[in-house]
């Protein structure tokens, strides 16, 4: 087995490692690779790290009003696609596309 693939293996086992579920045989086997190998070391205060990051939980009023605000933003960006404002872009339009044709 090459180092290379040792890391790998030992990269795969970390996160069942670090929360103590391996085997006893491959706990030894973890801990004498991350004795000799910082790149694995690293790797392993990574996942600890990862696995001590408390997942922040977004407050529920605050998720409330968050679809609250999209619904409204939603709704708002609707209202201002009006007919008035479709016939003044058409109308913008022609008067361009003239402007072009006479220009001609
Ligand atoms: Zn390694």
């Amino acid at each position: 087995m090459t180092n290379n693939d040792e890391c790998a293996e030992i990269g795969d086992l970390l996160p069942e490692f670090m929360a103590g579920r391996v085997s006893a045989e491959d706990h030894d086997r973890i801990r004498e690779h991350l004795a000799r190998c910082a790149e694995c070391r690293e790797r392993a205060n990574a996942v600890s790290l990862l696995q001590h990051t408390p997942v922040p939980v977004p407050d529920p009023d605050r998720w409330e009003h968050f679809v609250e605000g999209v619904v409204d933003s939603a709704e708002r960006r609707r209202r201002l696609i009006t007919p008035l404002r479709i016939w003044t872009v058409l109308a913008i339009l022609v008067a361009l596309a003239v402007a072009i044709l006479l220009w001609a």
